[in-house]
């Protein structure tokens, strides 16, 4: 069996629930209860990261051994696990919606490696816990290979996000209403394995804070500025606000950086929202296609349109407001609290610039490029054109001679392009009027705009394909798309099928455009 180092801080130094075991319950007055992953019937790897198995100091033999899938299938505990639940609440779509918690996630421990790098390892789909309410415990094979497959590739694009070492088939099957209509079936189960230095959300702290507990709330932030913000000094009131800038400034950094790519989260709920800045929870994310700011993958989103695209940073902004509230009786004043949002504001409004200037190709992004990018924007919803495409494309525009030939590609709707062709003629003319005064060479802006914009992106079909072959008993196509999502700035000769725009036939097709939150 191999061995892991573990430093389960959490456990050992933060207050749990004296009951253990998963009976459902509210808990008071503690931030975890104890609580074993479920065995399943047979555990089968289907696939893992190589980079995290190498994090974690894991050799391929390791990984490829009984033991390892038999321990993140749950059915086996490494010495040194002390596998827990956590207890947090949130704002469920704008409402508070009290305790909620780890209802299927089981911690198993913080995982230390040579470096001091602190990995907590996280079963997705391990069973019931205390906060599991009317559910299971479990998680569907579809939704266990997004969340392990996007982990990873927001990894690979430079997005701050949990990881995932690995992905089990459990053997066993899980009732799903996948339409919310009606008509439950039974779909493969399967559990991940996510990593990341700390999985503490917003919600952990607007739980004991919503009960009044200012004690609890003061022992978990003071435990978690020392564990996961050791950098920050000062003393009391000034370390705890220097702490929530830092919040907000990962918060913001983070946002950008979806802006930037295309992704859409879904279900930004506070309870959803890491303390580090980091993508959390994957559950029915999306990624644009046709770019347009309105879209939502979320069909339990799909009336109010909350979590849509082009809301992603005044959302983040409102969570941060529910957090801040949270922390207030830590606060003799709220000046501080609103400084840290004020800095959510410019630290965004930032990373928005550096990622016109990024992806297009300016050395520095003015006033009139914000214009320039917004225009461009309104053009491309208008007219139905892939995000993606289209930026990789553009860094190929001809300055001496724009014309939309190099950007053909990236067109949805013939119809829709000769009615906005005139328009981004006149676009193009202006980007590249622009380009004249910037001075990079041709060169140079070229490779800052492959840096920042991808070839190769989780597209919801291409995830929806990998799930029909493995819920088919083959799972070479996951193998294959995580391959490539490992470069995904690169070129990559004969894989041109995976930077294709969505194929007609999975415009409407649920797990390809919409997806439910039944997972
Ligand atoms: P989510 O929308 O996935 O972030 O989940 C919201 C809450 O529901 C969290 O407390 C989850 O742990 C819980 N939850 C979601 N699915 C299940 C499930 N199958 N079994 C138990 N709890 C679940
Ligand atoms: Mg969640």
């Amino acid at each position: 069996m191999f061995t892991l180092n573990f430093d389960n801080a959490f456990v050992r130094d933060l207050p749990g629930d004296a009951e253990q075991g998963p009976r459902r319950r509210q808990v008071e007055a503690a931030l975890y209860s104890h609580v074993a992953p479920s065995a399943v019937a047979a555990p089968r790897l289907l696939a893992h990261s190589a980079e995290v198995a190498a994090m974690l100091e894991l050799a391929e033999t390791d990984v490829a051994s009984p033991e390892f899938a038999a321990v993140f299938a749950g059915n086996a505990l490494l010495d040194g696990m002390q596998p827990y639940a956590a207890n947090y609440g949130g704002h469920q779509f704008g409402h508070w919606a009290g305790q909620l918690g780890d209802g299927r996630a089981i911690s198993l421990g913080e995982a230390i490696n040579r470096a001091g790098q602190r990995c907590e390892l996280q079963l997705k789909g391990a069973g019931p816990t205390p906060y599991s309410r009317g559910a299971d415990g479990r998680a569907v094979l579809r939704s266990s290979l997004r969340e392990f497959l996007c982990s990873e590739a927001m990894h690979h694009l430079g997005v701050p996000t949990t990881r995932a070492l690995s992905l089990v088939a459990t053997g066993e099957p899980v009732l799903r209403d996948m339409f919310y209509d009606g008509h439950a079936a039974a779909e493969p189960g399967a559990i991940v394995c996510r990593v990341a230095p700390s999985f503490i959300r917003f919600g952990n702290f607007e739980l004991p804070a919503s009960r009044g507990d200012t004690a609890l709330l003061r022992q978990l932030v003071d435990f978690t500025i020392r564990r996961d913000f050791p950098e920050l000094g000062g003393q009391g009131e000034a370390r705890y606000a220097a702490w929530f800038a830092q919040v907000c400034e990962r918060t913001a950094a983070m946002v950008a950086q979806w802006m930037r790519v295309g992704f859409v989260h879904g279900v930004m709920n506070t309870d959803n929202m890491s303390i580090l800045g980091l993508t959390l929870d994957y559950g029915p994310y999306g990624w644009l296609d046709n770019f347009d700011p309105d879209w939502t993958p979320n069909t339990t989103d799909a009336q109010r349109r909350r979590y849509r695209f082009g809301q992603q940073p005044n959302v983040a902004w409102w969570n941060l407001g529910r957090l801040a509230a949270a922390l207030a009786p830590l606060f003799a004043d709220v000046a501080p609290l609103q400084a840290g949002l004020d800095r959510y504001a410019a630290s965004y409004a930032a990373a928005d610039r550096a990622n016109i200037a990024a992806k297009l190709g300016l050395a520095a992004c003015c006033d009139d490029d914000v214009a320039l990018m917004s225009t461009l924007h309104g053009l491309m919803a208008a007219a139905e054109i892939d995000m993606s495409l289209w930026f990789r494309a553009l860094a190929d525009v001809d300055r001496a001679a724009p014309s939309l030939e190099p950007l053909r590609e990236a067109f949805y709707d013939e119809v829709r392009l000769r009615e906005s062709e005139q328009a981004l003629r006149d676009w193009l003319a202006r980007y590249v009027a622009r380009l004249a005064e910037d001075p990079q060479s041709a060169d140079q802006r070229r490779r800052q705009m492959h840096a920042a914009n991808p070839r190769y992106v989780l597209r919801n079909y291409l995830a929806q394909q990998a799930i029909d072959r493995a819920s088919e008993g083959d799972p070479a196509g996951i193998h294959e798309l995580l391959e490539v999502l490992r470069h995904p700035y690169q070129e990559q000769p004969g894989r041109e099928a995976f930077a294709r725009r969505r194929p007609d036939w999975a415009r409407h097709k649920a797990g390809c455009s919409t997806l439910s939150c039944s997972s």
